[in-house]
């Protein structure tokens, strides 16, 4: 996903099916593309063969999981399904620790077994070791599913071509925004600073200590701390735009830019220079220059 929370993509391969071979290939081409990042998380369904590839190609990465899998799971096993579904995903998406902990308490007996096996950091967003931002679910990929449902039966190079022609859309789309828009930051990062404008209407702020104050929201409250742009209830430092605390205290002293409290992630400058390459047409066969020496290419060897 980009900073605007629109799919992003960075690479598509075809595999005959999902199987290790195909992951093998697919995770080394990827590597390709961008060699060893820091802070690298991938997050995927709970696939064997994927978990063993990203071990082997990247072994720094923080690999996670989809919080759906989990849930599917855990649907076979329990009563009370949609009672326990709310519980679920207040576990997953808790930012803080503590609240993480009290719903999964709730939900012990029925998550129990996988949860052990699984490790809590390894699909809650609170326990995870770096930010996962609003990854929690694979809305993504059932997007880009639905997307090629049809053109999945062309012939393989059309299929392809419609993958190129979809980035080359997506590419040029955004990059008109990026480079026309007189604004700071991103619409997505503007619609959650509105949101939690909004929320944070009668909280109270007292001043602990020079850039710290703490704010009553009547429940858990927060400790924001503007010099580390940090708040006790995670939520700032998580999703990287300020948490309804942090608002209290901005519209308490009067600050008029809250943009310039966002993660540069969501800033226009960021969102511009994403989409700084452009996606060029492939020309027609007949157009193709001619080499004095043809390189053969083989196909790939097929099990079948
Ligand atoms: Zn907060």
């Amino acid at each position: 996903m980009d900073g605007n929370n629109q799919i992003l993509p960075i690479a598509f391969g075809i595999g005959k099916t999902e199987s290790r071979e195909s992951w093998t290939w697919f995770l080394s081409r990827l590597k390709e593309c961008f060699g060893d990042m820091p802070y690298l998380a991938i997050i995927s369904d709970r696939a064997n063969s994927i978990e063993m590839d990203i071990q082997a190609m990247f072994p720094n990465a923080y690999h996670r999981f989809y919080c759906h899998h989990l849930l599917m799971n855990m649907r076979t096993k329990i009563r009370k399904q949609q009672r326990m579904e709310i519980l679920f995903w207040e576990a997953a998406k808790a930012y803080r620790e503590f609240d993480f902990k009290e719903s999964l308490s709730r939900l012990r007996r029925a998550l129990n077994d996988d949860c052990q096996r699984i490790g809590n950091e390894r699909w809650s967003r609170s326990c995870f070791p770096m930010v996962r931002y609003n990854i929690m679910t694979s809305k993504s990929v059932e997007s880009v599913n639905a997307l090629s449902r049809d053109s999945r039966k062309l012939l393989i190079t059309m299929l392809i071509d419609f993958f190129r022609a979809t980035m080359l859309q997506w590419g040029c789309q955004r990059h008109n925004v990026g480079a026309e828009s007189k604004k700071d930051v991103i619409e997505y990062a503007e619609k959650g600073i509105d949101r939690r404008i909004n929320k944070s209407s009668g909280f109270r702020v007292y001043q602990i200590h020079q850039r710290r104050y703490e704010v009553s929201d009547q429940m858990k409250n927060g400790i924001v701390n503007l010099e580390s742009r940090h708040c006790t209830c995670e939520k700032w430092q998580l999703s990287g735009i300020p948490c309804t605390h942090a608002m209290t205290v901005f519209k308490e002293l009067r600050y008029q830019h809250y943009n310039a409290w966002v993660s540069s992630y969501f800033t226009m400058e960021t969102y511009h220079s994403t989409y700084a390459g452009l996606v060029f047409p492939v020309p027609v066969p007949t157009k193709y220059e001619e080499q004095n020496e043809f390189m053969v290419v083989f196909p790939l060897l097929m099990d079948e």
